[in-house]
Formats: structure tokens, C-alpha cells, sequence
């Protein structure tokens, strides 16, 4: 067995490492009381917005938006909350960005990969010329 050891994520901290969490452990009880802190207030409080949220829990809007894309927190019959766009910073309920910043996000990558397939067939002909040059090497030499 392999000793898998790296930095946490969240504190920096060494720790021990596996694959279901990034954080070290004393980081997840601490994300996972703060979870806990979220949900319950969000039974009683509905209607309220993620600053709201963050205020009264004391947990910081980033961790709350976390849960929500994590699916940890569903805000499904919570009319009043969402989180900015990482792009342009419009409101928005799932994902990391709206629908307009993904419809551009996807004309982008349409764009690069034609790029990459370009790069890649420019490869493809270098490969062939210096495969052309070894063959000729190697007639030489015979
Ligand atoms: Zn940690
Ligand atoms: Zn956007």
C-alpha cells in the first residue's frame, strides 16, 4: 500500500489522502458543521436570500454556493436564492455560470477545437515528413 499524502485543500494542512475528500479531516467536520448550520436554517427561513443565509449562519457565501452545486443543498423551493454568474455575475440557481456565458463558453470551444484538429493535423504531416527522412536515413545506410 502507498502512503498517499498531500496538502489539504481548504487549510494547507498534511494529511492523509483519499479520494472522496480533498480536505483534511478536521476540515470536513468543521465544512460538515457548517452544512448543518446551513440546512437548518434554511427550513425555517425559505424565503431568504444567500446573504441572508451567510449572515445569520456566519458561513461564507462561497461554502453555501459549494453546497448548492455540490446538490448537498437543494434550492429547489427556495425562491429567493441564488448565486452570481462566474463570469458576468448575473444571478443564477445551478452550474458556475448562466445560460448566456454557457451558450458563449460553447461557441468558444467550437472554436477551439477546430484549432486543435488544425494542430493535430499539422502534427500528423510532420510526423509523416520525419518518418519520410528516417526511411531515406535508413536506405542510405544500406
Ligand atoms: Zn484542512
Ligand atoms: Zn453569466
Amino acid at each position: 500500500m502507498t502512503l498517499n499524502v498531500g496538502n489539504c485543500s481548504r487549510c494547507g494542512k498534511l494529511y492523509a489522502k483519499n479520494n472522496i475528500h480533498d480536505v483534511c479531516p478536521a476540515c470536513v467536520k468543521e465544512i460538515d458543521k457548517m452544512y448543518e448550520n446551513v440546512a437548518k436554517y434554511l427550513r425555517e427561513n425559505r424565503g431568504s436570500t444567500i446573504q441572508q443565509v451567510s449572515e445569520d449562519t456566519e458561513v461564507p457565501v462561497k461554502q453555501i454556493v459549494r453546497f448548492i452545486r455540490e446538490g448537498r443543498i437543494s434550492i429547489m423551493n427556495m425562491p429567493n436564492l441564488n448565486y452570481p454568474c462566474e463570469s458576468c455575475g448575473e444571478p443564477i440557481r445551478e452550474g458556475h455560470i448562466c445560460e448566456n456565458c454557457r451558450k458563449k463558453l460553447s461557441k468558444d470551444y467550437q472554436n477551439l477545437t477546430e484549432d486543435e484538429k488544425r494542430r493535430q493535423q499539422q502534427k500528423q504531416q510532420e510526423n509523416h515528413v520525419s518518418y519520410n527522412i528516417k526511411d531515406r536515413l535508413q536506405k542510405d545506410r544500406f
